[in-house]
Formats: structure tokens, C-alpha cells, sequence
């Protein structure tokens, strides 16, 4: 006991002193599908937990090819330059359903990799994409402790994950390619609310014109919805990833939003609200796995689903039995 206390005192401390190999085993901690790595890892973590929140949290979307990396390695890029220390995490929402990956196979970010104030962290490969939601909500805040100013949350634009990494971010955006007629009817309405930008990317060469009519239509349609922020008019931009054109520009809209959300409060009000959903989102995991997890309903949950299927008992009178031998009887 006195020696996993001391060892994790020691780590904390490193991981607070912004060491990049203490802080990756620190998440490999966090990750761990063992229980007691695990609990290690939110022993640490509740030490830390006075020193997080303190970064800029950006999420990025958007489809297959649309740019993300690109993107990120040339803002990243610009970020370091500034003199900010920037961490990219990623949700990949296919290694949780296939156990592929649509973000992960490429080497990615190879230029940023190498920046000094850079740490790159792939999607944790593992595990139901809610765990993969507390990994990387869990390595966010281990990064802020490790004193990274910014961090970016990469996300592909398949099912729940945009609305997962909107969840823990202060600023959405959404990457989209030019040519967006048809596209930009049938996009979901839902994806453009949640962003606070949505920026055109690949606007150079001959595709320059047409990325700057693109975002003129997207500025018309995002007139007509719901701010993702209030107080805050969501637009779109153009810039050219692999050129290194309209990073700069973005940056100053982060930093725009970031001053007027926290003068009206919006900020710290989005950021309490976060955490309470997150909450909940854990409470209702954990009751989920102790639910399935309970020896009663391990042993008749199958026939009791034949006997559903089989119309031999409602639904509702099979979760009433399943309930009551779990709980005892409840009076609703
Ligand atoms: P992701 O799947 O969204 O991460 O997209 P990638 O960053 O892998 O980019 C997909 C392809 O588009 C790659 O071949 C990139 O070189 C290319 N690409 C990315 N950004 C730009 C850009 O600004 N301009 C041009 N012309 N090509 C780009």
C-alpha cells in the first residue's frame, strides 16, 4: 500500500512537471482494461484533478479526406510556433465498432510529431465507444495537468462522436471540402449546429474560387440555424491546410470566442454543464454493467429473452421480473 502510494506521488508529480514519457504511461494507466491499473489511474488522476482545466479544448470533425490531419499538423504546427504546448487526442469511433480504424492506420502528423511542444496521442484502440469516452476525456485532463495549452480532439464524422467530443470541448469545428451543393442539403442539420466554425479546407489552386463561393453558402445556411454557442454567431471560413493559408486567421476567431465566451460566462457555465452530463453519462454506464453484471441476470437473461421473442411474456413484464430480483421489490 505505502508503496503504490509513494510511486504515484512520484508520478504525479512528473506528469506535473510536463514529463512526456511519465505523462504517456499516466494515460497508458488510464486506458488499462485492468481493474487495479485502473483504479491506479483514477487515484492519480483525483490527485491531478486541482490542476486541470486550464487549456483551450478545440474539437475537429469531419469526413474521411476532408483534411483533418493536414490540418492539424499545419495549426498544430503554427500553435508551437507561437509558443503554446498542444496535445492531439482522437476518438475513433470505427476501432470500436470494427476494431479497424479509419484515423489511426496512416502514420499521421509526422511533421508535427517532431515539434518539441507537440504530443500526439492515438485513439484508444479498444473498448465500447463509451470507454473510449472516458479514456479520452480522462487523458485530456492528464494533459492539461502536464501543462499542454491547447488541446485538439480529432474526431471523423460517423455516428455519436461528434456529439462525444462537442461534450468535452470549448470549441467545435467542422472541416468540410468545396463543391458542397447537394452535399450541404443533405448534411445534417444537426452536425452544423454543433459547430462554432465551419472551415472550408483546400482552398488553393484552382479550387480557391470555388472553396470561397462553398463558404458563402454555408454562411447563408448558418444564418438560419441555432448558434452551437450562445451569444456566439457561428461562420465559415476558407484555408488551405497544405499551404499553410488561413491558420493564422482561425487562430484569432479561437481566441475571439475564448474572450467574449468568458466574458459573458458562457464558458464556465458550458464547461460545469459538461461535467455534470459527464456524470451522468457515468452513472448510467456503471449501472449498465452492474445491471448485466448481476448473477441473477446473468443466468436467465437468455431465457427470459426466448420467452419475450416467443411471446410468452411482454417486455415489460420481463423487465419487471429481471428488476425485482435485482433490486427487490420497488414500488414505483
Ligand atoms: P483526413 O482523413 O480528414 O485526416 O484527411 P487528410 O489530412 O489525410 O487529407 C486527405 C487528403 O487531402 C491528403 O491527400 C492530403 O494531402 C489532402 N489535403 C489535405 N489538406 C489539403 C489542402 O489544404 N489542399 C489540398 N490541395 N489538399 C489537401
Amino acid at each position: 500500500k505505502t508503496k503504490k502510494n509513494v510511486d504515484l506521488a512520484l508520478l504525479a508529480d512528473e506528469v506535473l512537471q510536463g514529463k512526456r514519457q511519465q505523462l504517456a504511461r499516466a494515460i497508458t494507466l488510464i486506458e488499462s482494461n485492468a481493474f487495479k491499473d485502473y483504479q491506479l489511474g483514477q487515484e492519480l488522476l483525483q490527485k491531478l484533478l486541482p490542476h486541470t482545466g486550464n487549456s483551450i479544448r478545440i474539437g475537429i470533425t469531419g469526413v474521411p479526406g476532408a483534411g483533418k490531419s493536414t490540418f492539424i499538423e499545419s495549426f498544430g504546427k503554427l500553435l508551437c510556433d507561437l509558443g503554446y504546448k498542444v496535445a492531439v487526442l482522437a476518438i475513433d469511433p470505427s476501432s470500436s465498432i470494427s476494431g479497424g480504424s479509419i484515423l489511426g492506420d496512416k502514420t499521421r502528423m509526422e511533421l508535427l510529431s517532431r515539434e518539441e511542444n507537440a504530443f500526439i496521442r492515438p485513439s484508444p484502440s479498444s473498448g465500447t465507444l463509451g470507454g473510449v469516452h472516458r479514456k479520452t476525456r480522462e487523458t485530456m485532463l492528464l494533459c492539461e495537468a502536464a501543462g499542454f495549452d491547447i488541446i485538439l480532439i480529432e474526431t471523423v464524422g460517423v455516428g455519436q462522436s461528434e456529439f462525444i467530443v462537442r461534450s468535452m470541448v470549448d470549441f467545435f469545428m467542422l472541416i468540410v471540402l468545396t463543391g458542397a451543393g447537394d452535399e450541404l442539403q443533405g448534411m445534417k442539420k444537426g452536425i452544423m449546429e454543433l459547430a462554432d466554425a465551419i472551415v472550408v479546407n483546400k482552398a488553393d489552386g484552382d479550387n480557391k474560387r470555388l472553396a470561397i463561393k462553398t463558404k458563402a453558402e454555408y454562411n447563408q445556411v448558418l444564418h438560419f440555424l441555432q448558434p452551437s454557442t450562445p451569444g456566439w454567431q457561428s461562420k465559415a471560413y476558407t484555408c488551405s491546410a497544405i499551404m499553410h493559408e488561413g491558420m493564422d486567421s482561425l487562430w484569432d476567431v479561437i481566441q475571439k470566442f475564448m474572450k467574449n465566451t468568458k466574458e459573458s460566462n458562457v464558458f464556465f457555465s458550458r464547461r460545469k454543464q459538461q461535467t455534470k452530463e459527464w456524470l451522468h453519462t457515468l452513472i448510467l454506464d456503471q449501472l449498465k454493467n452492474s445491471f448485466y453484471q448481476h448473477p441473477y441476470v446473468l443466468e436467465h437473461i437468455q431465457s427470459i429473452e426466448t420467452e419475450t421473442m416467443e411471446g410468452k411474456m411482454t417486455p415489460s413484464q420481463a423487465v419487471h421480473t429481471l428488476f425485482s430480483n435485482v433490486y427487490g421489490d420497488q414500488k414505483r
